[in-house]
């Protein structure tokens, strides 16, 4: 007989967007859920120090592809909105219809939940106004960006957002982990679950490893949510071997400037932006901390740059990349980029070079590339049905893996919205 201490409702492996949103309206619900998260709970700090394990582990948290282009995520409760920029792009509701899956509804619920508007003026930084200024002026469609910030305990010239927001100014995906289990959802940390427990075609449980140990637990309902290279090595592990193919990374780079009497290089990223929807390519202002300026600038030597921060401008240029590439089951990633990724990044860069050069800036350069949305590993239509249900009974997906195709634009929005979905379908008794 099962230990009634191992028995949940549901279970949810991944607190991320997907994971703390299923886990908070489930246990809202009256639902008995466990969260199993492979990273800490401790204290945001708001410091390099205490982002850097949870974010910058290579081969973890940073993971290299063969072309060398790092992925970056976040092993932590919260999950990678530990570490976003918290600009919250409108979820892709038509392309999501096309597939059958109608988010809409859930797309309006979700501002009851999360601060969802662009900065007031006066928390727009030096970096920031100065993009946007020069943007306009050259008869770009720029405009503030909505973010999930809280005005009133956000502060100028900070630049935490990216190592967890200490001031609980911006919203991320621990506040919702926070209301599930005061909801009385129970949730173990650094237990990272290596499969499902399938029985007859149905998921019975998880299999994970805490504290070095390998435990069991139970429920009729499990939901993986383990992000967009997570979610596909568990699933493969649990018998759907064709998890995590053929996926989007939303590669991105900085372009930089240096502009005189610029005055502070810290405050809010992503504050202000413009989108080539056609193009697929979105450019935005891109402050960051500065220990993030510094390895990017020593990837491509620019070493007297690299001392230099308060008055360089840098700009984002994120692109909707094809589909391709394999996650490996031990999470290595191949994912070349094919020539029209190269040409959007490069398109992208013009763009960002003729802005700093309007806004006075001189010593321009561009950044190597990163990424920081995987996603589409378990495709809806393909792996999922428009439920996020798998080929197995009980088992679902919510997280970035299910996106049906590239989109090129920030997810968040999207993930809670498609969380709520899933909360409600599997509220109804026949599910
Ligand atoms: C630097 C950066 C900036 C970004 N900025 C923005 C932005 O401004 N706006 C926006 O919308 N998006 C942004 N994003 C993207 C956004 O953060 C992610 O798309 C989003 O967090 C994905 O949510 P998810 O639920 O799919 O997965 P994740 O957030 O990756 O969460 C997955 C969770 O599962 C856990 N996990 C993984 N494997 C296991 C396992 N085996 N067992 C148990 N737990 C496991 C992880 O620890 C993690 O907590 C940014 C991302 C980065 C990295």
């Amino acid at each position: 007989m099962k230990d009634p201490k191992t028995v949940f409702d549901a279970i949810v492996v991944g607190s991320g967007p997907g994971g703390a949103t299923v886990a908070m309206d489930l246990s809202k619900q009256g639902q008995k859920v466990l969260i199993l998260e492979w990273g800490d709970n401790d204290p945001k700090k708001g410091t390099f120090f205490s982002t850097l394990p949870r974010a910058f582990i290579p081969g973890k948290t940073l993971v290299m592809t063969k072309q060398a282009v790092p992925i970056v995520r976040a092993i932590t409760t919260g999950g990678s909105s530990m570490i976003f920029c918290g600009t919250a792009f409108d979820p892709p509701v038509d392309m999501l219809k096309n597939y059958g899956v109608d988010i809409s509804a859930e797309a309006e619920e979700m501002k009851a939940d999360v601060p969802m508007a662009p900065l007031p003026d006066e928390l727009m930084g030096a970096g920031p106004n100065a993009f946007l200024e020069s943007a306009v002026d050259l008869g770009y469609d720029a405009h503030k960006l909505n973010k999930f910030i809280y005005p009133s305990k956000c502060k100028l010239n900070c630049q935490r957002c990216m190592y967890g927001c200490p001031y609980g100014a911006k919203w991320d995906a621990r506040n919702f982990v926070d209301k599930a289990l005061e909801n009385g959802a129970k949730l173990i940390t650094r237990a990272r679950v290596k499969k499902v427990i399938i029985e007859n075609k149905k998921a019975v449980g998880v299999e994970y490893i805490h504290n070095k140990e390998t435990y069991r637990a139970y429920a009729p309902k499990t939901i993986i949510a383990a992000g967009g290279i997570g979610s596909p090595i568990i699933l493969r592990q649990s018998g759907m071997r064709s998890a995590g193919y053929d996926f989007f990374f939303d590669p991105l780079v900085f372009v930089y400037g240096k502009i005189k009497g610029l005055g502070s290089g810290k405050s809010v990223p992503m504050s202000s932006g413009v989108h080539f929807e056609e193009d697929g390519i979105v450019m935005t202002d891109f402050n960051m901390p500065q220990m993030q300026k510094i390895a990017f600038d020593l990837e491509v030597f620019k070493v007297k740059q690299a001392f230099s921060y308060a008055d360089t401008l840098p700009i984002m240029i994120k692109v909707r990349d094809e589909l391709g590439g394999a996650v490996s089951n031990n999470g290595w990633v191949n994912k070349p980029l094919t020539k029209a990724d190269k040409q959007k990044l490069d398109k992208g860069s013009e763009h960002a070079k003729r802005i700093l050069t309007n806004a006075g800036a001189t010593d321009i350069y561009r950044s190597w590339k990163v990424a920081a949305h995987p996603g589409g590993t378990v495709k809806i239509g393909e792996l999922v049905d428009s439920d996020l249900k798998t080929k197995f009974d009980n088992l679902y997906v919510c997280d970035c893996s299910v996106m049906p195709q590239e989109w090129g634009l920030p997810p968040t929005t999207t993930l809670i919205a498609l969380g709520k979905r899933l909360a409600k379908h599997l509220n109804r008794p026949s599910s």
